[in-house]
C-alpha cells in the first residue's frame, strides 16, 4: 500500500506499506522508501480489502520520519504517516486537503495505484 509522510512536502515522502494477512486481521509489517517512478511502474492494485489493519509488532513505521503509524484519510481513503506527538494530522496527498484528529482502528482500506 502506498502511504506518504506527513513531514515531507510532495514529490518525496512517498513510501509503501506491506501488509500481511493472519488469521484475525490484516497487518501492517513493514514499510519502505519509495519514488514516485518505481510506486507507479509496479502499479499497486486498487483492491479493497473489507477488513481492519493492525500494526504488526516490530513495523518499523515510516522511513522518513520514523513516525510509529499512520493515519487513513477520511476524505481520499489514502495513508500519512502519524508520530502521535501532534493531535491534528494532515493528509499529504494532494490536492486533499483532509486533516482530522486521528481515533479508531482502519476497517477498510484499498491498495491505490493512481499515483
Ligand atoms: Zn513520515
Ligand atoms: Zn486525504
Amino acid at each position: 500500500m502506498l502511504a506518504r509522510c506527513e513531514k515531507a512536502s510532495e514529490p518525496s515522502g512517498l513510501y509503501g506499506i506491506r501488509v500481511e494477512e493472519r488469521s484475525d486481521a490484516w497487518y501492517a509489517t513493514w514499510g519502505f522508501a519509495l519514488n514516485q517512478r518505481r510506486a507507479t511502474r509496479e502499479r499497486y492494485g486498487d483492491t479493497v480489502v473489507r477488513s481492519s489493519l493492525l500494526l504488526a509488532d516490530g513495523f518499523p513505521g515510516c522511513p522518513h520520519c520514523e513516525a510509529a503509524s499512520f493515519v487513513q484519510c477520511g476524505t481520499c481513503q489514502r495513508l500519512t504517516c502519524w508520530d502521535g506527538a501532534v493531535r491534528v494530522w494532515h493528509c499529504r496527498w494532494t490536492p486533499c486537503r483532509g486533516s482530522g484528529v486521528p481515533g479508531g482502528a482502519i476497517e477498510r482500506f484499498g491498495r491505490h495505484g493512481d499515483v
